[in-house]
């Protein structure tokens, strides 16, 4: 709720998500999708639209899709159609761009979401379908000309479209950072907002506390990381309060977030799905798919981050909030199952969730690239059981790790650091203190 001048209000958000399916070659057409390629170098003749050139699907970015609606819970469309959605822009050379509209490929389904508070959320998905991505227009590499680079064209995306079930920016956030989480499990997408895999429409309305009918929505185009969604949300909304107050009206249209100035501003008036002429593409056939395929995709899905929190909870003891911590990111969760295996798992999750996490924060490293691997922070582990150093010592020797890159073993034989547990040493060191210094 926000505290306007004239009472509460109510934000209500619901999300389209553009995600870019992890695959080799387009959805329609056999050229390369590798980022950060020289412009123009991944087009083919399907991609430029010459003349007379035909889409073919690419089998593997429906399996993705498939997976991704699997993911998510929801209905598999066993008939799916494809669409032309006709419009004019220079990084469009066929005039339309091919999607789906009234038969998408996936269904309704659900995400949970978990607040910072502990309570548990479901935040309906109304659809998924596939589509191609546009071209980029490059308005930076001359004074007077804009360039196009059809490598992005034709790429195959999927759009997934929220219900309008979200309530503030926190549950927008926890909602786009568990898409992210499950899309990267699946390997569906990379879920890289920087490089423009993962694009987000917030849209975005509000209502006095306790109306149920949903108030005029603007929508904010392609916001591209979870911060500014937020600050998206949060501005759009105080604008929307402030305008109603003073006695005006929300029209709806597409609105732009400057992330400079933390504020959305008009883009255009709301097109309206009568204006791009949505018609069955005649290239194409309807997409029919076998349920026996689709129950294979459903089987040989990985664990996902759900599922595999409870596991940690349930089966190896950790706290749902350290279980939290370590799921949401899979190559986290792979890091600490790896020092967990056979050993103390809440002593390697308090290991990799405190002094590894840390040390990866302040050396602003990925887990992929930690100077200490799982296995050898678990052999740190084992020197800690077997009592061969204490847990003091191991902070110790885990810096030195960190610095080095040599294994735990070696640096405790190197600088001596070996625990000596044996009592009868030590009490011959007592006896020897005691008879040198009778007084
Ligand atoms: P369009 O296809 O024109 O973008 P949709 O009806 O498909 O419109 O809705 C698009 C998105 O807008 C969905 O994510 C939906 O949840 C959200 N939405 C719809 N109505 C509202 C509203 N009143 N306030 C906030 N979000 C809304
Ligand atoms: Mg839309």
């Amino acid at each position: 709720m926000i505290e306007g001048r004239t009472g509460e209000w109510e934000v209500v958000v619901g999300l389209e998500v553009h995600a870019q399916v992890v695959a080799e070659a387009k959805l329609f057409s056999g050229a390369a999708t590798a980022f950060g390629a020289a412009p123009n170098t991944q087009v083919s003749t399907v991609d430029a639209a010459f003349p007379g050139m035909l889409p073919v699907i690419n089998r593997h970015c429906v399996e993705q899709a498939v997976k991704t609606g699997l993911g998510l819970d929801a209905q598999i469309n066993l008939h799916s159609v494809f669409d032309r959605k006709n419009y004019f822009y220079p990084d469009l050379p066929a005039g339309y761009q091919i999607s789906q509209y009234q038969q998408p490929v996936v269904g309704r389904g659900r995400v949970e979401i978990e607040l910072a508070d502990g309570t548990v959320r479901e935040i309906g998905i109304t659809r998924l379908h596939l589509e191609q991505d546009a071209g980029k227009s490059l308005h930076d590499q001359h004074p007077t000309k804009t360039y196009v680079d059809l490598n992005r064209a034709g790429v195959a995306l999927m759009e997934i479209v929220s219900e309008p079930d979200m309530r503030n920016s926190e549950e927008a956030a926890a909602y786009l950072r568990k898409l992210r989480s499950i899309l990267r499990y699946l390997g569906t997408c990379d879920g890289n907002m920087e490089e423009g895999s993962l694009r987000c429409d917030c849209n975005v309305s509000v209502r006095r506390a306790g109306e149920t009918k949903f108030g005029t929505r603007a929508e904010i185009k392609n916001v591209n990381s979870i911060r500014f969604v937020m600050q998206a949300i949060e501005y759009e909304a105080r604008r929307q309060i402030e305008i109603l107050e003073d006695g005006g009206s929300i029209v709806q249209e597409t609105r732009l977030f400057d992330a400079h100035r933390g504020e959305t501003r008009p883009m255009r008036s709301k097109e309206n799905d009568f204006d791009y002429r949505y018609f069955p593409d005649p290239d194409l056939l309807p997409l029919e798919l076998d349920p026996a395929w689709i129950e294979g995709l459903r089987r040989g899905l990985p664990e996902l981050p759900d599922a595999r929190k409870a596991r940690f909870v349930a089966e190896l003891g950790l706290t749902p909030y350290d279980a939290d911590v370590l799921v949401a990111e899979k190559s986290h969760a792979d890091y600490f199952e790896t020092v967990a295996a056979g050993r103390d798992a809440k002593l390697a999750a308090n290991w990799v969730t405190g002094d590894l996490f840390g040390a990866l924060n302040r050396l602003g490293k990925e887990i992929e690239a930690s100077p200490v691997s799982a296995p050898a922070l678990g052999e740190l582990l084992d020197l800690i059981r077997d009592n061969t150093i204490s847990g003091r010592i191991a902070k110790d020797v885990f810096a030195a790790m960190l610095e080095t890159g040599k294994s735990a073993g070696a640096i405790v034989e190197q600088r001596g650091l070996r625990q000596v547990t044996d009592s009868g040493p030590i009490e011959a060191a007592v006896e020897a203190v005691l008879a040198a210094n009778a007084e």
